[in-house]
């Protein structure tokens, strides 16, 4: 293994600290059933709560309208199996309304973040692993914070219930409001992504929790399809094997950034432990598995990994696999002195990748403005800030309504 790398501390786990509360979504259905026998009601109470969180996305604070629930338990049902996880300390929309980032406070003050955007074809929600991450990389905002701690299986959960209610409620641009006697047409959240802060595969058990969870049919879970839910990996390789054996095909993604493992032990640290080939061939039996397309992800930094004989090393390490190329142009994030390639760059690269036969696209730069595309997402002081004060001082902001649709076919930030 090369090493010519500057060492970084690699935090693989997480600091202990207090869980937090105990929510129907770290359970299967059948610990639902007995978590609700236990509480002294019968057991369908459970597959009730279940359907309302999962299919009806009834906000919980809205205890009221589970009318199916015995108005005296209710309550009690709610507190004791759907406490409030994850609170917004403030959300922000650019791209026209079609991105909305959202802030999130838990209940001992970690902060994560999360984004939903709006493509013409669907709804994706980029949603955090960790609060913060262990891994890092030098030119991603969150590696450079440090891992503050694992999220729980809910705590994701709840990001991708929120979002899938922000779509439903027509909070995100996009939607079409119906006129008159129509009904409205906010469309519904359809992918997910972990790509948002920490790593995925450093929080193992959370992570499958939360997968079982999204696509577990409905009303036990959220049914979303296993191929649009991805997990995107720096290239943890026994965690690449283990997902492999899970019987969740979800799209891997895997964030490679070099040809080489010179320059890769120097963008992303772990390489020293798991170089390029093991990653690779990880990810390949992956395929082979599941029969699914592995994504490799690739930051564009100008002068750094865009040159044409790199170009020319990764089509040649990628030629005849089931893979697909990510380019990402590399977002801005502080005190980082790298910029993204110039477009003309770009373009050679993608054209020598593809002259390989590998399927090559670029990726767009959704959120940039609000700091949250790939790699910015730092739960940044200022985000925690809120435009609109409320009347209490700081509290959930109310962001701008539905707009129209940009239709302009923009490349997707996940691999799908
Ligand atoms: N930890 C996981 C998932 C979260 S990062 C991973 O690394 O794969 C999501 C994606 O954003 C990864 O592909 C990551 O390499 C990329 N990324 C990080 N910082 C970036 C930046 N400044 N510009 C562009 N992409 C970045
Ligand atoms: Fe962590 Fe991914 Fe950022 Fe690397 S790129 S520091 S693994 S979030």
């Amino acid at each position: 293994m090369t090493s010519t790398a500057t060492p970084v501390t690699l935090q693989f786990a997480a600091p202990r600290r207090p869980k937090p509360p105990r929510h129907l979504a770290d359970l299967t259905a059948a610990e639902r059933r007995a978590a609700v026998v236990e509480l002294g009601g019968p057991a369908f109470r459970a597959d009730q709560l279940s359907r309302h969180y999962f299919a009806r996305l009834t906000d919980p604070a809205d205890v009221d309208a589970m009318t199916d629930l015995p108005a005296g338990s209710r309550a009690a049902l709610v507190a004791d199996l759907l406490p409030t996880l994850l609170t917004e300390v403030s959300a922000r929309t650019c791209d026209a309304g079609l991105t909305r980032k959202s802030l999130w406070r838990t209940f001992d003050g970690a902060r994560l973040e999360s984004v939903l955007m709006r493509y013409p074809d669907r709804a994706t929600v980029c949603v955090s692993s960790q609060a913060g991450c262990g891994m890092g990389c030098p030119f991603c905002a969150t590696g450079q914070a440090g891992l503050t701690r694992n999220l729980s299986t809910a705590e994701i959960v709840e990001q991708v219930v929120t979002a899938a209610r922000t779509v439903r409620n027509g909070l995100l641009g996009g939607g079409a409001d119906g006129g008159p006697g129509e009904p409205d047409d906010h469309g519904r959240l359809s992918n997910v992504v972990f790509m948002g802060m920490g790593e995925p595969l450093a929080n193992y058990r959370a992570v499958t929790g939360a997968l079982r969870r999204l696509t577990d049919p409905s009303p036990a879970g959220l049914g979303l399809s296993a191929r649009s839910v991805t997990v995107s990996t720096v290239g943890l390789v026994p965690a690449i094997r283990r997902l492999a054996t899970e019987g969740l095909p979800v799209t891997l993604a895997v964030s490679l950034h070099a040809p080489d493992d010179e320059l890769r032990d120097r963008l992303v640290p772990v390489n020293t432990r798991w170089p390029v080939a093991e990653v690779l061939e990880a990810a390949w039996d992956y395929a082979d598995v599941t029969g699914r397309r592995v994504s490799i992800e690739y930051a564009m930094i100008a002068g750094v990994n865009d040159r044409p004989d790199q170009a020319e090393q990764l089509g040649r390490r990628l030629a005849g696999q089931l893979a697909h190329v990510n380019l990402i142009p590399l977002n801005p994030t502080p005190g980082s002195e790298w910029t993204a390639s110039t477009p003309a760059d770009e373009r050679e690269f993608v054209r020598r990748l593809r002259a390989h036969g590998v399927t090559t696209t670029v990726r767009d730069t959704r959120g940039r403005e609000i700091a949250g595309a790939c790699g910015q997402l730092a739960a940044d002081p200022d985000a925690a800030r809120p435009a609109v004060p409320g009347p209490g001082g700081p509290g959930p902001i109310v962001v701008p309504g539905p707009v129209a649709a940009r239709r302009d076919g923009t490349a997707e930030r996940a691999g799908d």
